[in-house]
């Protein structure tokens, strides 16, 4: 789950971790009021939206008066923010955050990740922070340090001063990312974070570090403890179709293509995916009904898929375990006869009581194409869609 800039600024502030002062605004009023609580003289106006590059996007600009504000406030506010990160028909821009204009010396990179490769937290840095810290991962990777942290040690203090001098801090200012870095890791472990962002870290004239952006990604397995990050959660910053899933308990991801997948295991739908694009198609979705899906779960998922105007066909892959092919079966045909289904179906089972849902669906007299291989159900969709 991920959150805004000012929700991530007021989590690091809790974590010690120096941000400028600001406000939220959700209208021009309130944004004018923010700047006037803030006194100036230099404002920062940022669209808050849930991707990053809005810099280079337009989205943050500098204000130096009260009606600089206002007609920044009224230029953003409501704009379709467009991102590298936003796809072409960008964001549009519901929030702002009004913040003190900050002294900028030098701007550094610094995140916290979890490292799948090492299992373990790495902290990631660089001298190189700012907008194009992608262009420096491509072009001059070296530039980017990675420390792994031990989960037994955690991050002491010896290994925070060897990053923040591999990141050429000066001498004045190691004291504070010595302990700036060490909040950040306890704010990353204690809010169940799977990537905390600070880029820009911005070094003012006199040493002092700030962080000027803030961008959390938080592990959703954990949210059952963290009720107050739940609560910054942003609906209007999510997919419809992920947000609708997500009520009845279904992980679904929209993707581009146009065969709606339904499958029980993640693997397995990992799988049909690949078996899909293999036989020249492209998956509208992942979806995993999980373990134990019911009729009234099936029915939900076919809904959320024909939802998407660009699904010409359903793919549907069980292997019936736990859950039994029979089950899925009546599953498919509730929800056929209650979406009144109107593009092609492709229905593979195997497993426990697969002649039994077989004959079901046989007999149901609805269009669905049986198939028994992969190979087979991902040329008949193929086809079908064609
Ligand atoms: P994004 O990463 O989405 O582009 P940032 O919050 O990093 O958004 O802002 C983009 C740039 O704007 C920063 O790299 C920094 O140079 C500048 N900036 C952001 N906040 C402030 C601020 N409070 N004071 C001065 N400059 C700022
Ligand atoms: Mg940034």
């Amino acid at each position: 789950m991920k959150i805004h800039e000012y929700q991530g600024k007021a989590i690091l502030r809790q974590f010690d971790i120096p941000v400028p002062r600001g406000h939220a605004a959700f209208t021009v009023q309130e944004a004018v009021e923010a700047a006037q609580k803030l006194g100036g003289p230099v404002w920062v106006v940022k669209a808050q939206i849930h991707a990053g590059g809005r810099g280079k996007g337009g989205g943050v600009k500098v204000a130096k008066s009260l009606d600089d504000v206002k007609k920044l406030a009224e230029q953003i506010l409501g704009m379709q923010l467009v991102t590298h990160q936003t796809g072409p028909e960008g964001q549009k821009v519901r929030r702002l955050y009004i913040e003190d204009g900050a002294d900028i010396q030098k701007e550094y990179y610094v995140s916290l990740v979890t490292d799948r490769q090492s299992q373990k937290v790495a902290f990631i840095a660089s001298s190189e922070g700012g907008m194009d810290i992608e262009e420096v991962a491509h072009s001059t990777p070296e530039k980017i340090i990675t420390e792994v942290i031990d989960p037994l040690t955690g991050l002491g203090a010896e290994q925070a001063e060897k990053i923040a001098r591999a990141i050429g801090l000066p001498a004045e200012s190691i004291a504070q990312a010595v302990t700036l870095f060490q909040n950040l890791y306890r704010c990353y472990m204690e809010t169940d974070a799977s990537l905390v962002e600070i880029n820009p870290l911005n070094r003012d004239s006199k040493g002092g570090l700030i962080a000027l952006d803030a961008k959390f990604n938080f592990d959703a397995n954990a949210l059952f403890r963290h009720p107050e990050i739940v609560a910054c959660r942003d609906l209007d910053e999510e997919d419809p179709a992920e947000v609708e899933a997500s009520k009845f308990d279904l992980a679904y991801i929209s993707l581009d293509g146009n065969i709606g997948c339904l499958v029980n295991g993640a693997g397995l739908a990992m799988a049909t995916m690949d078996t899909i694009k293999l036989f020249g198609g492209e998956p509208a979705n992942f979806l995993d009904v999980g373990g134990g899906a019911t009729a009234e779960k099936v029915t939900e998922a076919f809904k959320i898929m024909l939802k998407n105007p660009e699904v010409k066909g359903i793919l549907v892959n069980i292997f019936g375990g736990i859950m039994k092919c029979d089950t899925i079966a009546e599953g498919v045909i509730t929800a056929c006869k209650a979406v009144n289904l109107s593009v092609p179906l492709v229905v593979r089972m195997k497993g426990t009581n697969e002649d039994l849902g077989k004959k079901m669906l046989a007999e149901s007299g609805l269009p669905i194409i049986a198939a028994d291989t992969m190979a087979e159900a991902a040329t008949a969709i193929v086809n079908a869609v064609k």
